[in-house]
């Protein structure tokens, strides 16, 4: 049983209460840990280190960040397997996965903003008749981080590392699911000697510890990813106070493609962005529209594929498909299928539990699921599943496919599969999402701006976007003419 503490002012602490909760492996559907039962009187200890820290934090300067945030990143290399690995355990996807996308991306967050640190700068507009204005941007102070389950470490790190690099301090809080990785971020932290209270990462429960950071006065902003309604409840806090923030929430995303695509491209990547990570990326393409005269041959295709990928155990070096995350959202999602199927839907591959034998007989497996046969308006189509979970769609039309691809609340990723350029061009600027994939997906340039539109959330995160979220802006104007 490995039991975890909270990191504040440099050191690990027991929480206040003494309480624990249970952290679970589910992959073998049961308890392997324990993570500190957090709440507001460790947000407060925290929040204290933390602005305790800053004076000194954010006079320092810009090339000491990028050493301390560097030397972090380097040493989270050193430990790659031991992330690795935690990752897959705690959240249930392939180690593999862990090993080739989720850490060395944490890594890159953390180069990335280190470099950033150093080249940032602001503005300044030269007035005729006047002089110049320019533009100071200084830290916020004490900001808070609150990071969801599906990528641990590479969402946590998203950022932890933009707040460090623009000389804020910082109280975290991981997903109380998935806690590990953050927890190997604080003895990284320790070891590339981060001066104390300048990172503190608190455990514990969303309405709780996550409650306490939305409501604490000294927490000047908060950067969130998580679900739609959880956004909405720390607007609602939050809002009032004047806070910053910045919410990444959730998706409904359309993978749109036409029949002049690259057939055997779109179906290679088009198996990765319906179920990489189980389905549990906020970008996953969960609704596929598919022009209808390609669309009897895309079917026998991919369901055809589909039905040959696996599930298995997470840990083993060449499992692809490993478990969903925890047993109630195993049970959100089979909840789904049986909507689905009372909907009116087909299933045609998948659509239940695997249960598998041995160690893994008690773990949470979900066969990859392909569903036709439903509408807009139905909920199958209209609600977030975060789950191996697709439905397939016929549409005629350039202007069906992009009526399609805007009937739900959510605004966050798409992904445009053709040939025709200006169709390309004309469709990514009309569909209602942050992000647009022609003929790729999931690529990521980390200087480009990434977040969602309507119920995806609001701001922006990336490059010099959270470079200017986590700074606050004044203008100076001086007069010499
Ligand atoms: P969640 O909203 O339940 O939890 C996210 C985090 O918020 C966790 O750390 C949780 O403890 C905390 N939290 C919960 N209630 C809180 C409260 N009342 N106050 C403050 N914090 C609270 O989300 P989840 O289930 O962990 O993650 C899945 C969701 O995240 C999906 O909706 C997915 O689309 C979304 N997501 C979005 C993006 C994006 O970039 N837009 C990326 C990844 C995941």
């Amino acid at each position: 049983m490995i039991r975890i503490l909270n990191f504040i002012d440099g050191s690990f602490q027991e929480p206040v209460s003494g309480l624990y909760l249970y952290n679970m492996d589910p992959s073998r559907g049961e308890v392997y840990g324990e993570i500190p039962d957090s709440d507001e009187r460790d947000i407060e200890e925290a929040t204290k280190a933390a602005a305790a820290a800053f004076p000194l934090w954010s006079s320092t300067p810009a090339t000491d960040r990028f050493h301390y945030l560097m030397k972090i990143a380097q040493v989270i290399r050193h430990r790659m397997d031991e992330f690795a690995e935690a990752e897959a355990r705690d959240n249930g996807k392939p180690v593999s996965l862990a090993r080739a996308v989720d850490i060395p991306r944490a890594i890159s967050n953390f180069e990335f903003y280190a470099s950033a640190a150093l080249h940032f700068a602001s503005e300044s507009h030269y007035t005729e008749k006047l002089g110049i204005n320019y533009t100071l941007r200084r830290p916020l102070g004490v900001v808070g981080c609150i990071s969801p389950w599906n990528l641990p470490l590479y969402l946590f790190s998203w950022k932890i590392a933009p707040a460090l690099a623009t000389g804020n301090t910082v109280v975290a809080k991981p997903s109380e699911i998935t806690p590990m990785t953050a927890h190997l971020l604080a003895e990284v932290a320790q070891e590339a000697g981060l001066p104390k209270g300048v990172l503190n990462i608190v455990h514990g429960l969303g309405s709780k510890t996550g409650d306490a950071i939305s409501h604490h006065p000294n927490i000047k902003a908060i950067s969130f990813t998580g679900g739609t309604n959880t956004g909405k409840r720390i607007i609602s806090i939050a809002g009032p106070m004047f806070k910053k923030l910045s919410l990444e929430l959730g998706g409904k995303n359309p993978n749109i493609i036409f029949a002049d695509c690259d057939f055997d491209e779109m179906i290679k990547t088009t198996l990765r962005s319906s179920f990489a990570n189980q389905g549990q990326i906020c970008l996953c393409g969960s609704r596929i529209l598919v022009e209808a005269s390609i669309y009897e041959k895309f079917r026998s295709t991919f369901v055809e594929k589909v039905s040959r990928m696996q599930t298995g155990d997470p840990l083993l070096n060449d499992t692809k498909m490993g478990a969903v995350v925890s047993e109630s959202h195993m049970n959100k999602i089979l909840d789904y299928i049986k909507l689905a199927e009372e909907e009116g839907g087909k299933i045609l591959c998948g659509g239940k539990r695997v249960v598998h034998s041995g160690i893994l007989s008690k773990g949470y497996y979900i066969d990859p699921t392909v569903i036709e046969g439903l509408g807009q308006e139905c909920r199958t189509n209209q609600e977030e599943i975060f789950g191996p979970v697709v439905t397939i769609q016929p549409f005629n039309t350039e202007q069906e496919a992009l009526q399609f691809a805007n009937a739900t609340p959510y605004g966050l990723a798409a992904t445009l599969w053709t040939s025709n350029l200006k169709r390309a061009h004309r469709m990514a600027e009309q569909v209602h999402a942050g992000i647009v994939w022609v003929n790729c997906w999931l690529e990521r340039d980390l200087r480009t701006p990434f977040g969602g539109v309507k119920n995806s959330g609001m701001g922006r995160e990336g490059g010099f976007e959270a470079m200017r979220f986590f700074t606050e802006p004044k203008n100076v104007c001086i007069q010499y003419e």
